[in-house]
């Protein structure tokens, strides 16, 4: 018995610890607490990448605070985190704020145990579509409550205002941002209501739920030769036949299909084995 055991025994080691198995495996990329110490770039896609180099988004910034800190899901290329930084202060200065910032990356990205199937290569941020008039303290910031903006087809009144659309606009207007993901109706309503400038609006990506979010997604940043761009979004507002079939289904996602667990098992590129397998060290002066 026990020698027809030992070449199982002998084999499975070797299948665990088969690459391209271990860097699909959600648990390992949420099991690293910390981000490698290299250069930043990010490797792949949204859906099946990885980030090395990444930085984590200080909890509280300028006309910005950042959600649930415990998930440590706070972390990013420096471009992305720059760029909400930038946002906040300038929503700040428009009068707004703070940001309600959601989840960004893990540590080194890849696929997360729960929740987003991307935010992978740490290029993708949400923000809430909730506007607190003062900071959320500590205990809120750790469980808060979503609001959604939307009320059957169409933006809810009570709860979306013309800050939102700026908010929108804010973020569109910023060069590194590829496509921002919201709700149909969201989309149909910032369509409506848009005066001047509609270039914009063609970065708004209608989708599934985002109606108590919105999701930022950069492009590639220059020079990341691993990372895999998205096909560019069409020309013009998308106000027109794509956006009308959104709006013929229902999109508002229930509560109970947030957060729930990832049973998809990306390929990742091969180099974001080495960005798991790469020593956990905090680099000196700490993060
Ligand atoms: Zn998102």
């Amino acid at each position: 018995m026990r020698r027809l055991l030992r070449p199982v025994v002998v084999l499975l080691p070797l299948l665990a610890a088969s690459p391209a198995v271990r860097a699909a495996a959600p648990d390992l990329w949420a099991g690293v607490s910390v981000p490698t110490p290299e250069q930043p770039r990010s490797i792949g896609s949204a859906a099946a990448g990885c980030v090395a180099g990444a930085v984590a988004l200080p909890v509280d910034g300028e006309g910005y605070q950042v959600l649930r800190p415990g998930r440590n899901r706070l972390w990013s290329h420096p471009r992305t985190i720059a760029l909400l930084q930038g946002l906040g202060r300038d929503f700040a200065r428009d009068g707004g704020g703070p940001l309600l910032v959601g989840d960004l990356s893990q540590p080194r990205g890849g696929p997360m145990s729960y929740g987003h199937g991307s935010h992978q290569n740490g290029l993708d941020a949400d923000i809430w579509f909730r506007l607190p008039a003062r900071p959320l303290g500590d205990a809120e910031r750790a469980a808060p409550v979503p609001v959604s903006m939307v009320k059957g087809r169409g933006v809810d009144g009570k709860v979306w205002t013309p800050r939102h659309l700026r908010l929108l606009q804010l973020a569109a207007a910023r060069p590194e941002i590829d496509r921002i993901f919201v709700n149909p109706a969201i989309k149909a309503e910032a369509c409506r209501t848009a005066r001047g400038d509609r270039g914009w609006l063609g970065k708004l990506r209608p989708w599934w739920g985002h109606d108590e979010h919105f999701h930022l997604r950069l492009s590639c940043p220059p020079g990341d030769l691993d990372c895999s761009p998205q096909a560019p979004v069409a020309a013009g507002d998308g106000c027109g036949a794509e956006l009308q079939s959104w709006l013929k289904r229902p999109t508002v996602l229930p509560d109970a299909s947030r957060d729930k667990p990832n049973f998809r098992r990306p390929v990742l590129p091969s180099s974001c084995t080495a960005v798991l397998d790469h020593p956990a060290r905090v680099p000196a002066g700490g993060r």
